[in-house]
């Protein structure tokens, strides 16, 4: 497994790959490397026959006031957990490496970027869509995976390949969880024993939501609601949003169609923030 920092490295790595006749497969990360990400690189292993997984904390997707200083950073970790699931290469750049000095060039696909997430994250959508248009330049992937954990992340990165023409195709990988149900992520660092037991009530509001659709109810506000009902029966988790919507275009609904539709939820629970969020 080569680790390549710079642009000209990675393009040098993958000119030779591309010779040798390999297909390229892609998981971008912001390393901190648990089973979910590996199970995406499991499945890119499956669609192509040299894999890159890039590690980059991204500064523009955070917020004045968000984690990115304190965000873990665990670079000998995840080279090891990459080598051993099979990934041929590692590009992980610096932010100084990466974004040309005065780069002013962004990416902002509207009306999917602005609910849910972007309501409380402004800016956070513009700066994925921008830095996953400059890794796919970079990389050339034949085959992309993203995980359905961040389903609006996912929206974007679909409608951005859409609407620009990348020649990418893009793989859902279904979310991995804890024992426990709850959705693994590399914030669950932040999370005490006790508080990754009280987020238990997340995946519980998501398989309420998901009983009462199979027991036929199609009502969007009253899923939601009890949902929300949930998710408030754990006093330290503090609901941002329980949304009801269309998974192609992020946009609310009032009627659930079955397989269309998903709950979406986010929550702080301490300084951290939690999302997670289901099909119905
Ligand atoms: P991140 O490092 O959090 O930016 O995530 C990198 C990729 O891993 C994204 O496509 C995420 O959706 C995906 N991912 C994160 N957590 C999980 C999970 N628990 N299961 C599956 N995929 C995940």
């Amino acid at each position: 497994m080569q680790v390549v920092q710079t642009i000209p490295a990675l393009r040098a790595a993958l000119a030779q790959a591309r010779a040798a006749g390999r297909t390229i497969g892609f998981v971008p990360t912001m390393g901190c490397l648990h089973a979910g990400h590996l199970a995406l690189l499991t499945r890119a292993r499956q669609e192509a026959t040299f894999n890159v997984v890039s590690i980059f904390v991204n500064p523009t997707q955070f917020g004045p006031n968000e984690d990115f200083s304190r965000y873990p950073r665990t670079f000998e970790a995840d080279r090891t957990a990459c080598e051993s699931a099979g990934a041929d290469l590692i590009f992980a750049p610096t932010p100084a490496d990466f974004y040309p000095q005065g780069a002013a060039t962004w990416v902002d696909v509207e009306g999917l970027s602005t609910g849910l997430c972007g309501e409380f994250r402004p800016g956070h959508f513009r700066g994925v869509a921008t830095v996953v248009a400059m890794l796919f330049n970079a990389v050339q992937a034949d085959v992309a995976v993203f995980g359905q954990k961040d389903l609006q992340q996912l929206a974007v990165i679909r409608r951005m390949v859409r609407d620009l023409h990348f020649p990418v195709r893009i793989i859902a990988h279904e979310t991995i969880r804890e024992s426990n149900g709850v959705a693994m992520s590399s914030r669950n660092r932040y999370l005490a024993a006790e508080d990754l037991q009280r987020a238990t009530a997340i995946p519980a509001a998501l398989a309420e939501a998901r009983r009462l659709v199979a027991a036929g109810e199609t009502e969007a506000a009253r899923i939601r609601d009890a949902a929300l009902a949930c998710l408030t029966k754990e006093p330290a988790l503090r609901p941002q949003y329980v949304a009801v919507v269309d998974q192609e275009t992020m946009a609310p609904v009032t009627q659930v169609t079955p397989g269309r539709c998903a709950l979406a939820i986010a929550c702080h629970l301490g300084n951290t923030r939690l999302i997670d969020n289901t099909v119905l």
